[in-house]
């Protein structure tokens, strides 16, 4: 074999993170965030003033969640629109293995179907209740979790809070 090596400027560390472009990179928070787009980001950073966005199509005002830049039914453009932040339990699972370091458990997993309109569903966590004592059908309301730029809607039993 040869004598000489060639200098390859190989790095020395074993990172292997990607670098990728996001902005997501800091502290790593006990729960999984979202990943933002031109869509979803009221949804996420509603809570930062109380309030929780949903996509509503401007044409025939049709709610859309997951939201999507055009109305499926009508075409017509979308965008962001306040709603009340209450709904009833639809559906729910307990889940008894923290997916994630931090995250206690149990925790309850649940569709949450928003009194603006039928089968709109939003997947979020029950929080403020006993796992034990979620229903299907319990009304529940928005209690937004801040992660730096994200506001996790979570909700939680209705008139927990002071009645606002
Ligand atoms: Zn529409």
């Amino acid at each position: 074999m040869g004598n000489h090596t060639v200098d390859a400027a190989l790095p020395e560390s074993g990172d292997l993170s990607n670098g990728a472009p996001t902005s997501a990179a800091r502290s790593a928070p006990p729960r999984r965030l979202p990943l933002l787009n031109r869509e979803t980001e009221a949804f996420w950073t509603g809570g930062s003033e109380g309030r929780l966005m949903i996509c509503r199509c401007e044409a025939c005002g049709r709610y859309l969640h997951p939201p999507l830049p055009r109305c499926p039914p009508c075409g017509g453009q979308t965008a962001p629109s306040p709603v009340s932040g209450k709904g009833r339990v639809a559906s729910f699972t307990i889940n008894v293995q923290a997916w994630t370091p931090g995250l206690q458990v149990p925790f309850v997993f649940a569709a949450v179907e928003l009194v603006e309109q039928a089968e709109l569903y939003v997947f979020t966590n029950i929080i403020d209740c006993p796992a034990r004592e979620v229903r299907i059908g319990m009304s529940v309301e928005v209690a937004f979790e801040p992660h730096g730029d994200v506001w996790l809607p979570l909700f939680r039993p209705q008139g927990q809070a002071d009645a606002g």
